[in-house]
């Protein structure tokens, strides 16, 4: 990072609570810098945090906080000082009860919907993009960057926007108008590419490694660890919002599974550090994926952990990810918490859109779609408890991806400006 490489040193470590970052597959430790796998075994790195450090965080602390993710920022690797902040302030998302919808899927206790819709970019992504972007700044990057299913992309170019950074975000050229528009609009470079996110991906993992890339901060690549930490504010929130108590099951949409991981790790830390207890008989994590784009599903049904990647086809776009970085740390949260998986198929995504809708208020983007049509399937499968408390998640905005839905909703009737018009439509009995 020639340009800010003699500034001040502003790392994650110099306040937080983050030790060090810790390979996944060895547990080989290595510093906190822009690195994301491992020297010696390749395997992915998650930031390691210093378990006293983490233990001074208490709830009344966290309730004096922001209104917003930062809250939080004693349980986070980044972000300690608010000057340091790059971030539009995510999260504090509405918990929605949800008995209508509890009704008409057959669950005979709470139910509750998380609606990250409600984040300033409209998807849970602007959670991680704030933390990796406050990470990323600390370690002197001067362009952010990302590869990106369509939320992500939305989110960058937005935080780069009220940053004040150049951004130049990767997407798959076959991206919904909703997603291109809302990311296009912020002013940044937006790469189109002729190929899947998978490909996207393998070209962003191979520009970070060039020269002229060096002082690019691909959120979810070269600074991917920080970024992964910011789905666990999913996670904090709902044990905060339901009275600091964790819920007996969750539901989880999956793209690479990280954002499943993660909000299991927060549900872990929250009980090793005595601010939240553990349910009874401890929570469940389900995943949810698409019929177009299941093989992190596909490899729990077969029994394994090794993941065989796919070619993505469907509607839920922001989840087709062929080859899931996280997937089998998703599969290991799910067969250790007792959970399950299950995939939903185009039809099957487009009517929980408009089931969630019209029990809750709550328009979900295609992802939303399949949480709820995969919650439906594990309740009529008996594989979540129908007695339970839960909490499904709703993690992107419906009008980005109108197209769903277009064709199946309009006006249920059309009449002509007249008391005549109404009768003769029947809107007069
Ligand atoms: C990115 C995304 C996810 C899943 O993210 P992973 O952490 O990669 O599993 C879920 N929902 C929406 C709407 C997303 O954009
Ligand atoms: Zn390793």
């Amino acid at each position: 990072m020639t340009s800010t490489v003699s500034a001040p040193a502003v790392t994650p470590a110099a306040t937080g609570p983050a030790r060090a970052l810790v390979c996944r597959g060895c547990g080989t430790e290595f510093p906190l810098a822009a690195q994301h796998a491992c020297y010696e075994c390749f395997g992915p790195l998650e930031v390691a945090y210093d378990p006293a450090a983490l233990a001074r965080v208490t709830r009344a602390e966290i309730e004096a906080g922001p209104q917003n993710i930062w809250r939080y920022a004693g349980l986070l690797p980044a972000g300690q000082d608010p000057a340091t902040r790059v971030s539009l302030d995510p999260g504090l998302t509405p918990l929605i009860s949800a008995p209508a919808l509890a009704a008409a899927i057959g669950l005979d206790a709470p139910l509750w919907v998380k609606d990250d819709s409600a984040n300033p970019t409209h998807s849970f992504k602007d959670r991680v993009v704030s933390v990796a972007l406050t990470a990323a700044r600390g370690l002197g990057f001067t362009r952010f960057a990302c590869a990106s299913t369509g939320n992500l992309a939305n989110s960058v170019a937005a935080h780069a926007a009220r940053a004040g950074v150049p951004s130049i975000v990767f997407i798959p050229g076959d991206l919904e108008q909703g997603k291109i528009i809302t990311t296009a609009v912020y002013g940044g470079d937006l790469v189109a590419i002729d190929g899947s996110y998978d490909d996207v991906n393998r070209l962003c993992s191979e520009l970070v490694e060039t020269d002229e890339f060096e002082d690019t901060a691909f959120v979810n690549v070269n600074v991917r660890p920080y970024y992964a930490e910011g789905s666990k504010t999913l996670g904090y929130e709902v044990a905060e919002q339901l009275g600091w108590r964790i819920p007996a099951q969750v539901v989880i949409p999956m793209a690479s599974g990280e954002l499943l991981t993660k909000i299991d790790k927060a549900f872990t830390e929250l009980v090793e550090i005595g601010l939240v207890e553990a349910p009874a008989g401890g929570w469940k994590v389900f995943g949810a994926q698409s019929a177009g784009c299941n093989p992190i599903a596909t490899a729990l049904h077969g029994g394994t952990d090794q993941i065989t990647p796919v070619k993505p086809t469907g509607i839920a776009k922001s989840l087709n990810i062929g080859d899931p970085a996280a997937g089998a740390y998703a599969i290991e949260a799910v067969q250790r918490t007792g959970g399950w998986m299950d995939y939903a198929d185009d039809d099957e995504i487009r009517a929980a859109i408009r089931l969630l809708a019209r029990t809750t208020g709550v328009f979900a983007e295609t992802a939303g779609g399949v949480t709820v049509a995969v919650l439906q399937k594990l309740v009529a499968a008996g594989k979540l408890d129908p007695t339970q408390e839960t909490v499904v998640f709703n993690t992107g905005e419906g009008l980005k991806t109108l197209d769903a839905v277009a064709g199946l909703v309009g006006p249920t009737h059309r009449i002509k400006p007249s008391l005549r018009g109404a009768r003769d439509a029947g809107l007069l009995g």
